[in-house]
């Protein structure tokens, strides 16, 4: 057994038309590790996960799932992995029983082995085992699309944007089942997220995915640690010549003669910042500060990798 559950190396895909959303990608995933991927829209998230769970074709590259190529060992390497797709793809016709009896036909789980009534319970389903998929509300939707995603006990879960857009007692109950599949069998566990915090909470390293390229990898302390980034536009009374150089505070002139201070909210304080323009002899006629929003921090970045 190789030390990681996903290995992807020199990644690509072209989809038909010319558009290249993965433009060689090596990726690895730890097993046991709750993996992050993060990226703008459009960044290639959603092909990368399809390409693991083998519902879209990669154009080169090779996808190692538990030590099983794709290429060489089709069959391991899908049984291996469960996937929560971003698309609510449910037939309205299936019951949740129904749907998780079929998928684990698909899966090729013998009966004595299947177990909808303990997934049902997991997510809150039991008393609607039997009713039609087209009568429950979207958050049970989506909490049948993570049933559907287990019932072959894969060894590594993907979830594909699984709370965006969903209201916040049903993101609690789903990050709630996910570490208890992480945390109690040892389930790999990879998602995307369009929400910071969320990252932060859930996942022990991050990859950030930009133009089809990863941007950035990294322990989730290490990268949200560039992420606390903030500025102080400060507007001083007069101009000023150069500030001293200090490790961690970056200081720019814009063209509109205010002055830029970045800093690392977590190392330096909005004070200390302050003190160091006084201590300099500037006298600020007016201040405010900016926050680093997720598109900055993406932009900032891709630029440093
Ligand atoms: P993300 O999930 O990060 O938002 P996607 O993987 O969905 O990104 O898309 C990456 C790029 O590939 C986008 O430019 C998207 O428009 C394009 N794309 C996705 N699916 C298809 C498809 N089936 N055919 C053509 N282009 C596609
Ligand atoms: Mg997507």
């Amino acid at each position: 057994m190789t030390q990681d559950a996903i290995q992807i190396e020199g990644l690509r895909k072209t989809y038909q038309g010319g558009k290249e959303a993965l433009k060689g990608v090596d990726l690895t995933v730890p097993h046991g590790s709750v993996f992050g991927l993060l990226g703008p829209n459009g960044a290639g998230k959603s092909t990368l996960i399809n390409i693991l769970a083998g519902l879209v074709s990669k154009t080169a590259g090779s996808v190692t799932i538990q030590g099983w190529d794709q290429d060489v060992n089709p069959r391991q390497s899908r049984a291996a992995i469960g996937v929560m797709p971003q698309e609510l793809n449910l037939d309205p016709f299936f019951t949740p029983r129904g749907a998780l009896e079929v998928q684990a036909g698909l899966y090729g789980v013998p009966k004595s082995e299947r177990r909808s009534d303990e997934i049902l319970e997991m997510i809150g389903l039991t008393d609607k085992a039997e009713a039609y998929a087209r009568t429950l509300s979207g958050g049970m939707r989506r909490r049948l699309l993570l049933g559907k995603a287990l019932v072959h006990w894969p060894r590594v879960l993907v979830l594909d944007e699984p709370t965006a857009g969903v209201d916040i007692e049903l993101r609690q109950m789903l990050w709630e089942n996910v570490r208890k599949l992480n945390r109690e069998r040892g389930m790999t566990i990879i998602l995307t997220t369009h929400y910071l915090e969320e990252a932060e909470q859930m996942c022990d390293e991050i990859a950030i995915i930009n133009h089809g390229e990863v941007a950035a990898r990294d322990s989730t302390r290490n990268l949200l640690g560039q992420l606390d980034a903030k500025t102080m536009v400060i507007q001083p009374e007069t101009a000023i010549g150069s500030l001293p150089e200090v490790e961690g505070i970056g200081v720019t002139t814009r063209d509109d003669g205010t002055i830029a201070i970045t800093y690392r909210a977590r190392q330096t304080s909005a004070e200390d910042v302050l003190t160091l323009l006084r201590d300099n002899g500037v006298r600020i006629r007016d201040v405010r500060t900016e926050q680093a929003d997720l598109e900055d921090v993406f932009l900032s970045l891709t630029r440093s990798a």
